[in-house]
């Protein structure tokens, strides 16, 4: 709320803007007026009479001279009563004088009974009723003057026709400048909260702008301190890990961001700083006082007075704001309300961008353990790899029948390490491809491939026979060799696997752009809520089977990685009658007939 002293300059700056402005139109008519008289002059024959033309011209100059004054600051002054009833003394005696002229007096005198109904509007309620005798007494000088007999036609009728158009124009005078404060003062609010919403615009559009704290900081308090005509500002944040108030760099002082070393407090100290964020509620410090402990950082600062807030979001406080100057002189009320509500989008921003910036350093120390992770699984599969393919060079030496030991127990016992080995060497050679593709370091080489070609290759090294339709026959996908066939591989020994002793089949077919591929069997497949999952790492859904059949969680992420390295998708549906279907979508390569490529 504004306090009420500070509409009332406001208020009075109104009417003397509604003064002025009757004033000057006043002068605008009393020229019609003079035309008037003129006229009526020339008429009756009298114009050239002293008695006419040096009232006349006595008007005229005043007229002439209303137009250049500058009305709207006398009308501000407290003379400015004295000023117009002085300005309306001076017409009524000229047409005071002017109504002396027999042939005139009918013209002149309803233009006194105007010129009260103008000072009605225009004076005091004094000054009015001053003006009002005035008005009387000229019109009873004029009757005199011309020695009229009727009394009660040409003396009382006039006087009572002014005292009834000065009191009801004095009462409308008065309701209206009843209206006029009110509206004014209404006025003065609505402006106030103009200012106060263009304010905290400018604050927040500053806030909304920023990414980081430091970037922030210096932006909000500079605003805020140009606003307030403050020359330091300094925003603190609350540490909840310490329980104190940490002072953010930098500060504002003189127009400029100052870099600060770390400075905090703590919150529980008695200090203004910490009570006002623990009560929520913002002070205002007349006078900093070197020798009290509860002005620390306020006189550390260099400060003479200030103004401190707290900074909150809703109920829960994130930080103080405080703005001073090193030198005395009244901060007011107004302006710590001013600063409160400043700091309201102020904190909000602040919370958000410091919850921002803690969110985005947890993300960035999660991709740096994520990292390490990847090149932790490469390093070791690495390391294991060599030694583990002379382990299992020894193992396929030793069990060559004419090294193997005669022991059919020792001879179990080397087939079941072979066994074994293999299993070890299929997830390291899993992990090596999931780390490659996860540093982005998985070379791929995208080529015209033949899909029946590479259906055959793989069928002789896969441990079933599947029976493989492709339609056409000539089907072509653009697609790295290598993985397409790791990317059949695994989905084939995946069906032998887990679809045992049932029929495989493999179709290809064309659609659109795509060239389709579907791994088919009749096993107990994959339920309706686990479709989604069994593309995730290390998903097995039954974990006792999976290790029995030598799995490792890792065969249908490859799947699905890969064939996106190559612009496809990977999904598995439902085969008709049960059992899985696993179905991959690569781009097809359209070969150009002969005629048109000899065309082009
Ligand atoms: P794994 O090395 O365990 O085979 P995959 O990623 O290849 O890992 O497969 C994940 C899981 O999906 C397997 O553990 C298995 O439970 C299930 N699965 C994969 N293919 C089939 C299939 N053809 N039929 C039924 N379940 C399957």
């Amino acid at each position: 709320m504004t306090p009420i002293e500070d509409i009332q300059p406001t208020v009075h700056e109104g009417m003397a803007r509604f003064r002025s402005s009757l004033l000057r139109r006043a002068s605008a008519v009393a020229w019609v007026v003079l035309i008037i008289i003129g006229y009526q002059a020339v008429r009756e024959e009298v114009f050239a009479q002293p008695e006419f033309f040096i009232p006349m011209a006595g008007l005229a100059v005043l007229l002439i001279a209303s137009a250049a004054i500058r009305w709207e600051g006398l009308m501000a002054t407290w003379a400015a009563p004295w000023i117009s009833s002085g300005w309306l003394a001076a017409l009524i005696a000229g047409i005071t004088a002017l109504a002396l002229v027999p042939e005139l007096t009918a013209v002149s005198l309803p233009i006194l009974y105007g010129l009260a109904a103008v000072s009605g509007l225009l004076l005091t309620w004094w000054a009015h009723a001053l003006v009002t005798v005035l008005i009387g007494l000229a019109i009873g000088f004029i009757a005199f003057d011309l020695g009229t007999a009727d009394a009660v036609g040409d003396v009382v009728a006039p006087l009572v026709t002014v005292a009834v158009v000065a009191a009801a124009t004095a009462l409308v005078g008065f309701e209206f400048e009843k209206e006029a404060l009110i509206s004014v003062g209404k006025e003065s609010k609505l402006e106030q909260q103009r200012l106060d919403f263009e304010r905290l615009y400018a604050v927040s559009a500053t806030l909304a702008r920023a990414e980081s704290l430091a970037e922030i900081v210096p932006h909000l308090i500079g605003t805020i301190c140009k606003y307030l005509d403050a020359q330091v500002g300094v925003v603190l944040l609350h540490d909840t890990d310490m329980a104190r108030l940490e002072v953010m760099s930098p500060i504002w002082v003189n127009g400029y961001p100052l870099e600060t070393e770390e400075v905090t407090v703590d919150i529980n100290a008695t200090s203004v700083v910490a009570q006002t964020y623990r009560a929520a509620k913002p002070i205002l410090v007349k006078q900093i006082d070197e020798e009290t402990d509860s002005h620390i950082l306020l006189k550390e600062l260099g400060l003479k007075q200030a103004l401190v807030a707290p900074l909150k979001v809703e109920a829960m406080r994130v930080g103080v704001i405080i703005v001073g100057d090193p030198y005395e002189e009244d901060f007011t009320e107004d302006q710590l309300e001013q600063l409160g509500s400043l700091a309201a989008p102020a904190g909000l921003v602040l919370s958000q961008i410091g919850r921002y910036e803690a969110q985005a350093d947890m993300t960035k120390r999660l991709e740096e353990v994520a990292q390490m992770k990847t090149d932790f699984v490469s390093t070791v599969s690495h390391e294991l790899r060599s030694p583990l393919t002379s382990i299992i060079g020894s193992l396929d030496t030793v069990n060559r029948p004419e090294l193997a030991p005669p022991e059919p127990t020792s001879q179990q016992l080397l087939l079941s390490a072979r066994r074994q080995a293999g299993r070890l060497q299929r997830l390291i050679e899993d992990l090596l491809v999931v780390s490659r593709i996860d540093r982005g370091a998985m070379p791929v080489q995208i080529e015209p491939i033949s899909v029946s070609d590479v259906l055959e290759e793989i069928n002789r090294v896969v441990s079933i026979e599947p029976t493989i339709t492709v339609d056409p026959p000539d089907l072509m996908v653009e697609a790295d060799h290598d993985h397409f066939s790791r990317i059949m591989i695994n989905l084939v020994e995946n069906a032998a696997k887990y679809a045992m002793d049932s029929p495989v089949e493999i179709f290809a077919w064309h659609r659109g752009t795509k060239a389709v591929l579907a791994v088919v069997d009749h096993g107990p497949g994959i339920p309706d809520d686990q479709r989604g999952r069994v593309f995730e790492r290390f998903t097995q859904l039954d974990q006792s089977d999976t290790r029995s059949k030598g799995g490792t969680g890792l065969g249908l992420s490859i799947v699905k990685s890969l064939t996106e390295v190559m612009h496809g998708t990977a999904r598995v549906e439902e085969t008709e009658g049960g059992g899985a279907t696993f179905v991959v979508e690569l781009p097809v390569f359209v070969t150009i007939p002969t005629e048109i490529a000899a065309e082009a």
